[in-house]
């Protein structure tokens, strides 16, 4: 059974998950963080609950050595326009507690001239261990309400009726809460990518994760900058000592989402010659059929993964600005070509930054390092594609990557 630190110092929080971890069958034996490291405070610099989990996991890793899952979760209340969010712990400002932080939602709705408002509790759980970080997701859609019933549980649970529930979270029994509660749900989306980690680790065992991943980036930014010359070597050296065409063939064509067609078929063209002098006669993978239905399920579970909980919102400002692109996106690039099967997604992300360092696409980059992250790719495959960028572009390229990462961890060191 693996040793697992639970990096959280609220005990409602701990009693939860472990409670969770043993029922949905996850092979943890839990610590609390304040039994290993004593009580710490790790400043929650992040805007989204993602960032604040990862923040989180990376200082109680790196403190400890040991696998962690780390909590951050909220209330968000639409009439107060999704507060108080992240902030759910301090709302009350200084010195908060649950009591305080309860009468300042009271205050607020009355602000609003109501007592009640649709509301949703929030739950994002970041695992990390050396290898990988896997985020977990769930959310409990109810009503919030001013005034408080029930004596059980913590936080804001007095206030808030799940839907199809008459009683408040604090009149639920623990295993009730359980059942429906935006943790449990959390906890069963975690369960679930940590086993798609095991059932994609075929590409990619431990003996060789980096070359063959580095050799995946460096062929994508080479396509991507035209570097006709490295992108023939590699392939060379790719198909002579890794040996599995198909891969390459998958991170190039996917290039054109990011680097445009024109890039995209000049590079496949090298790469079947190169393929072909090596291997001889060769079959490439088929193009599925086009189903625009699977590939618009496909694409919007995978859009999910990688932008986590900014998706609505950036979903609702491309539906207003470019409605087609909207769909594209969804349907052409998540949906079509980025959810192939072939290849996993952390070793597509992190073949996208490699792409968009070298074009210096800023915003793209962001949202694609945030993603690799959401999506289980380590802190340490970002340096190594940030090294491969150093080598083929140069230092402001390369710089870009190690100093989004670090974004995260200068934060939690406090810097
Ligand atoms: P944080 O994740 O430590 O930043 O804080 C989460 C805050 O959200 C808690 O202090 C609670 O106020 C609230 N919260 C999160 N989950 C729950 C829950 O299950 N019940 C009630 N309040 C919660």
């Amino acid at each position: 059974m693996k040793t697992v630190v639970i990096a959280s110092s609220n005990s409602h929080k701990v009693e939860e998950l472990m409670q969770l971890f043993s029922e949905q069958g996850l092979d943890f034996d839990c610590i609390a963080m304040t039994d290993v490291v004593g009580p710490i405070v790790i400043e929650e610099t992040g805007v989204t609950f993602e960032e604040n989990a990862y923040i989180k996991a990376l200082a109680v890793h790196q403190l400890t050595g040991h696998p962690v899952v780390a909590d951050d979760s909220g209330l968000e209340v639409d009439v107060l326009n999704g507060e108080p969010g992240v902030l759910s712990a301090r709302y009350s400002g200084l010195g908060a507690t649950d009591t305080t932080n309860r009468a300042a939602l009271a205050n607020a709705l009355d602000a609003q001239g109501v007592t009640d408002s649709p509301a949703r509790f929030r739950c994002v759980l970041c695992y990390m261990d050396e290898f990988r970080t896997v985020f977990g997701v769930g959310t409990s859609e109810g009503i919030v309400y001013r005034d408080g019933r029930g004596s059980s549980g913590f936080g804001y649970d007095s206030l808030f009726v799940p839907h199809g529930e008459s009683r408040t979270y604090a009149e639920l029994r623990q295993s009730e809460k359980m059942a429906i509660s935006h943790r449990g749900a959390a906890v069963a989306d975690l369960s679930a990518h940590l086993s798609a980690f095991k059932s994609e680790a075929h590409h990619f065992t431990t003996s060789d994760p980096l070359p063959t991943t580095d050799a995946l980036i460096m062929a994508s930014v080479c396509a991507a900058i035209g570097n006709d010359a490295q992108l023939r070597s590699t392939i060379q050296h790719f198909v002579r000592d890794i040996d599995d065409a198909v891969l390459l063939h998958e991170v190039i064509l996917q290039t054109y989402l990011f680097a445009g067609f024109p890039v995209a078929i000049e590079a496949l063209t090298i790469a079947d010659e190169e393929c072909r002098s090596i291997l001889g006669d060769l079959q490439w993978s088929n193009a599925e059929s086009y189903d625009v239905k699977d590939y618009t399920a496909r694409g919007e579970a995978l859009c999910k993964r990688v932008y986590g909980s900014v998706y609505d919102r950036m979903m609702t400002r491309l539906q207003s600005i470019t409605p087609e692109l909207r769909s594209w996106m969804i349907i052409e690039g998540y949906g079509k070509t980025l959810s192939r099967p072939v290849l996993d997604i952390v070793t597509r992300e992190l073949c996208i930054v490699g792409v968009l360092a070298a074009l210096e696409h800023h915003n793209q980059l962001r949202s694609h390092v945030r993603g690799a992250l959401l999506v289980g790719a380590t802190a340490n495959q970002l340096r190594s594609c940030a090294d491969v960028v150093f080598e083929l572009c140069g230092k402001r390229q390369g710089n870009e990557i190690l100093r989004l990462v670090l974004q995260q961890e200068t934060s939690v060191l406090g810097h």
